[in-house]
């Protein structure tokens, strides 16, 4: 059975303190929790990761990064590689998110690499993709995420996809308010679900976790998990609150 996870992406938050207190307090209120019924991954900024790593140890609790390099290491100032991360204990890697496609340009082919690069590295991708309210408007969401999809995900084996987690995240809910309807977001991940199947078969897409991001929070996760194509959510603002976020961790 596929597995369910709650990520939270904490994109650039919070103080040292702050972030080790909101470690312990989600720790604190998890505890106890069966962790089959969700996976929990916390991606704080890089410079928090090294604390985040040694409170979870232990825990049923993974730690992902938001981001890292497509090189493996050298004259790249200011990057962070898999190899680092790998050495640190850091489980998992969010790429592709939309605000490092629109703001810091990159690209599928940019992509492609850091997903292989961090897959060699035994790092979990969790891959974003999503459409801009303009293509959806025009119709084109599903092309869109298609091609994303394809260019940067489809030139790995069978057994390096598996690896991959994809989060669904529509560019017009996020940090918005808006959240897909439950019908829009199960009709993408079943959408998703068949082009991953087409390309890797039905056994390996029905391994594949399908996250929805966009807005969802402490009252709409529920709804939004209710749906057979939704295993869980990447969450953004509501996973800078540990009682919301718990919230949805505990909403399948
Ligand atoms: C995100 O940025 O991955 C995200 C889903 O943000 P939010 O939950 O704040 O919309």
């Amino acid at each position: 059975m596929r597995k369910k996870i709650v990520a939270g992406n904490w994109k650039m938050n919070k103080s040292f303190e702050q972030a080790e207190a909101l470690i312990c307090d989600i720790l604190e209120e998890i505890d106890g929790l069966d962790s089959r019924l969700a996976n929990v991954v916390i991606c704080p900024p890089a410079v928090y990761l090294e604390m985040a790593v040694d409170l979870a140890r232990e825990t049923s609790i993974s730690i992902g990064a938001q981001n890292m390099s497509q090189f493996t290491s050298g004259a790249y100032t200011g990057e962070i590689s898999a190899t680092m991360l790998q050495s640190m204990d850091v489980q998992y890697c969010i790429l592709g998110h939309s605000e490092r496609r629109q703001y810091f340009n990159e690209t599928d082919e940019i992509l492609a690499a850091k997903v292989k690069t961090a897959l060699e590295n035994v790092i979990k991708p969790i891959f974003c993709c999503g459409e801009a309210l303009a293509q959806r408007e025009a119709g084109v969401h599903f092309d869109v995420v298609k091609s994303q999809i394809e260019n940067a995900l489809f030139t790995l084996t069978e057994e390096q996809f598996a690896e991959v987690v994809i989060a669904y995240e529509p560019i017009w809910a996020i940090g918005t308010g808006v959240t897909a309807s439950p019908q829009q977001a199960q009709e993408m991940h079943e959408f998703i679900r068949g082009v991953i199947a087409a390309k890797y078969g039905i056994a390996v897409a029905e391994e594949t976790s399908i996250l929805y991001g966009g807005s969802c929070n402490a009252k709409n996760a529920k709804e939004l998990f209710a749906n057979p194509d939704i295993d869980g959510g990447l969450i953004g603002g509501a996973s800078l609150v540990a009682a919301d976020f718990v919230t949805i961790i505990k909403s399948f």
